[in-house]
């Protein structure tokens, strides 16, 4: 039987990203900031897009999109991260590549500059999905990541957060109104975890996601970040997805996962598979937001918090960046 092999046509590429969900409001951004952090998003997503134009991949051009964000101040992932109740950052990140359908992350290190790069090592250069402490930062070593002391993620403004919670556990506690199972609610929090989806010229589907987590989380405590299916997710010819919110909610829901599974299994279209699973979430009482693309090139961005920094780069460079709920 003769063999027949067709060209795949090449795909037109995509790219889209997110900050974080949150209380994002034009009441509680400074404008100052809000122009910072459409600067920075700017800066991830035509970086991203320069890559995915001259033939990159999509893992390359979701690492870089998210390294750039975990390098601003800005976003809580990387430098600028939200602190824990001991007053430290712990940082949490996964990747995951569609064509192979092999994926890799890191959970609670504290001194890795790049976590998403560290995840990007584990998937390539160990047997392993998850790795944390001594042997995450071992790993990121031995293979030339810049490792920074745990002070460098602090800044001012999170310093400030972290007191302003902590006085309210503390006030809280002398009520008697505390609960070891409930976090304090964080009004201040206005999002920040970043990722990244992107489709490239072969067709190949690329999804990653980092973060510091949730602002005065219990020391070791690790959230859906890292955890594959939960908030990161890639397979070719399905979707890519990358969430954002209360991390406890993306994990019992299996978030990312139930977006690829309702698709494949139930053959909904991406836009309605996003917004089931974020009706579940709010049924649920969680919060957050989800990026998402599948294999045709369609996006979903969809979430239940009053906004979500969000972008997309395509179609020969056409750029668009969104943060509140009725842009
Ligand atoms: N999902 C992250 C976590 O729970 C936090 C966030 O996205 O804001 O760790």
């Amino acid at each position: 039987m003769a063999l027949r092999v067709t060209a795949q046509a090449p795909k037109a590429p995509l790219l889209v990203i997110h900050g974080g969900a949150g209380n994002i409001t034009p009441q509680n951004l400074s404008p100052e900031e809000e122009l910072s952090c459409r600067m920075e998003l700017k800066r991830a997503l035509e970086t991203g897009w320069k890559i995915l134009q001259n033939g990159g991949s999509s893992l390359e051009a979701v690492v870089t999109a998210i390294s750039i964000l975990e390098d601003s101040p800005h976003f809580n992932a990387g430098k600028g991260s939200v602190l824990n109740r001991a007053g430290k950052v712990e940082l949490d990140a996964s990747i995951m590549e569609g064509k192979t359908g092999m994926a890799g992350a890191v959970a609670a290190v504290t001194r890795i500059k790049n976590p998403i790069q560290a995840a990007v090592l584990v998937m390539q250069k160990t047997p392993h999905v998850l790795l944390i402490g001594k042997g995450a930062h071992k790993l990121a070593k031995k293979n030339g990541l810049e490792l920074v002391p745990n002070s460098y993620f602090i800044t001012p403004k999170q310093k400030k957060v972290f007191q302003k919670l902590k006085s309210k556990a503390q006030k809280q506690k002398k009520d008697g109104r505390v609960s070891e199972r409930k976090f304090p609610s964080q009004p201040e929090i206005k999002g920040g975890t970043v990722g990244a989806v992107a489709l490239d010229k072969e067709g190949n589907l690329a999804a990653g996601t980092s973060t510091g987590g949730m602002a005065y989380k219990m020391q070791g405590r690790v959230g859906d970040t890292p955890i594959i299916g939960a908030s990161t997710w890639a397979e070719n010819n399905l979707c890519a997805v990358s969430t954002t919110g209360h991390g406890e909610y993306f994990i019992r829901g299996v978030v990312a996962y139930d977006i690829a599974a309702l698709m494949r299994y139930q053959k909904l279209s991406l836009s309605q598979a996003t917004q089931n699973v974020i009706q579940k979430l709010t049924e649920k009482g969680g919060q957050g937001g989800i990026i998402a693309i599948d294999s045709e090139g369609n996006i979903a961005m969809p979430f239940n918090t009053p906004g979500m920094f969000r972008g997309y780069i395509r179609n020969g460079g056409e750029l668009n960046i969104e943060i509140f709920a009725d842009e």
